[in-house]
């Protein structure tokens, strides 16, 4: 089945930190992949802005060399490669000073649709904003784009909302979060919203607990400085499972709308209660046969930060009532996994004498690898020696059920990207859900600062702490197997 692609208007893409490692490795590999597929009209443009003293004929040539490094298999197409470094432009600029900006305003056209890229370190957000503004190169059409990390706690989330709301409305702020621009998670909303067979059981009726597993077999290699500063709470929990987590668990929007589904969310995250620390697993990875521990790669031998964490975490509404959700997301572990898995109740009788084994039915929903999802359903074995039932997966992988051949699965960024352009904020985070999502984590990390919590030693390649096992054996329940 070949993917259909949607032209968006012209545009001018200001990308702030062109130059810098997201732009080479997604942003620019990913405008070139949606050129490729035809989605970019005639007349787009992409304007780098950093701090690199370029000409045009530079970048140019570093971007082709970025996606000689990065890009995919429509890098071969050399004669649309150099159409596509034609849409290019560059001006140095300073976000701190003046330089460069008149040279932007005299680039940006008014008459297009007009995207600032903030690829650049937060604290450059609210000169960014300002000096947009100050030179006039920003309109009440304009959209900016900002990336994560979007505060480290509270107090600088909604600083940080500030900088960016003393000039432009909410409406012109999109806030990414990858996750959010992955197909699976998009077929999320899907599967929940566009089928008859899940809902009525998607409530503490039917499901007896969900999983939300992010697991990494990478160390936190050359962003070691950075990571210790943040740990898998501020890098992962509070963003990227939350994000999950909310689509997993919102109430049915009225309609699919950018302030339907994200007034949704927002009421998910308010309606979570706080987290026993006893709740709470921490862990951080040990030396192992191929690779550094964690303290050792963080370069911070005294470092209590978490490279792992897993915890029960209750949805104070009618829906979820007494289900928990357990959350894990770590560094240098067994595999690299992530997936949603909602646990349903077994029957409350058996029929079929002598199977005393609990059967459940089990929807899983995988971002990766092989994106797609699988149902375990219980079926009879096979063969003579009566009703013996055995559970099996329906399994569902969406690159072969939607034809291998043509359909190539879009990378999140170039999907957000256009989504940008088109004006689209569902995917994006609002400013209120942020700060929300903040005020959960903040007092479980002063918590556990102020108990001066030791996270466990955990071997690289496994599953993680002895102790985020327990978590959940001691309810009777257990963690999906990481395949390795
Ligand atoms: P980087 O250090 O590789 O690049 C920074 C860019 O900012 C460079 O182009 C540099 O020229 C420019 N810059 C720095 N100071 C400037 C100034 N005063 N004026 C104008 N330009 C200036 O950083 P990066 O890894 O590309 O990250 C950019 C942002 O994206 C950061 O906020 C980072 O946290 C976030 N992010 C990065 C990744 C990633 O994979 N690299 C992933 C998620 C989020």
């Amino acid at each position: 089945m070949a993917s259909r692609v949607i032209p968006v208007d012209p545009f001018d893409l200001v990308i702030f930190g062109g130059t810098g490692d997201l732009a080479r490795r997604k942003i620019l590999p990913g405008l070139f992949r949606r050129y490729s597929s035809g989605q970019m009209p005639e007349g787009a443009r992409i304007i780098g802005a950093a701090r690199s003293d370029l000409d045009r004929a530079g970048y140019q040539q570093l971007v082709n060399e970025s996606i000689a490094e990065f890009g995919g298999a429509e890098k071969s197409d050399t004669a649309m490669l150099a159409k596509f470094l034609e849409t290019l432009d560059y001006t140095p600029i300073d976000a701190k000073g003046e330089a460069g900006w008149d040279a932007l305003s005299g680039m940006v056209r008014k008459d297009v649709v007009q995207a600032f890229y903030f690829s650049v370190a937060p604290s450059l957000f609210g000169d960014l904003a300002q000096r947009l503004h100050a030179h006039k190169i920003a309109t009440d059409q304009s959209r900016i784009v900002v990336e994560k990390p979007f505060g480290r706690d509270l107090k600088s989330a909604k600083a940080l909302n500030k900088s960016l709301r003393d000039h432009f409305d909410e409406s012109q702020v999109y806030r990414i979060d990858h996750y959010l621009g992955k197909e699976t998670v998009q077929n999320l909303m899907a599967v929940r919203f566009g089928n008859v067979l899940f809902e009525p059981l998607w409530n503490n009726h039917y499901v007896d607990h969900i999983q939300i597993t992010v697991a990494e077999t990478v160390g936190v290699g050359g962003r070691g400085a950075y990571y210790d500063r943040a740990g898998a709470m501020r890098d992962m929990v509070q963003n990227h499972l939350m994000q999950l987590l909310c689509l997993i668990a919102m109430e049915p929007p009225g309609q699919f709308g950018a302030d339907e589904v994200r007034d949704e969310k927002l009421k998910v995250i308010r309606a979570l209660q706080g987290v026993d620390p006893h709740h709470i697993v921490r862990g951080q990875y040990d030396a192992g046969p191929n690779g550094a521990s964690y303290r050792e790669d963080a370069e911070n031998p005294r470092s209590f930060t978490e490279s792992f964490i897993a915890m029960k975490v209750h949805i104070n509404n009618w829906r979820w009532a007494g289900v928990p959700f357990y959350l894990r997301t770590g560094k240098r572990m067994k595999s690299r996994t992530s997936e949603i898995a909602v646990v349903f109740k077994d029957l409350g009788h058996s029929i079929f004498e002598g199977d005393e084994k609990r059967h459940r039915n089990i929807l899983s929903i995988r971002l990766q690898p092989n994106e797609g999802m699988d149902l375990q359903v219980t079926i009879k074995e096979p063969g003579p020696g009566g009703m013996r039932l055995v559970d099996v997966p329906l399994d569902m992988t969406f690159a072969e059920a939607l034809g291998d051949s043509d359909h190539e699965v879009t990378d999140a960024y170039e999907r957000l990207i256009m989504d940008v352009i088109r004006g689209n904020q569902t995917l994006f985070m609002r400013g209120d859900e942020v700060e929300a999502a903040w005020a959960w984590t903040d007092p479980l990390i002063n918590g556990w600062e102020g108990r001066n919590d030791v996270p466990k030693l955990y071997d690289a390649g496994s599953s993680g702490p002895e102790d985020a096992l327990m978590l959940l054996h001691r309810e009777g329940r257990k963690w999906r197997e990481l395949k390795g």
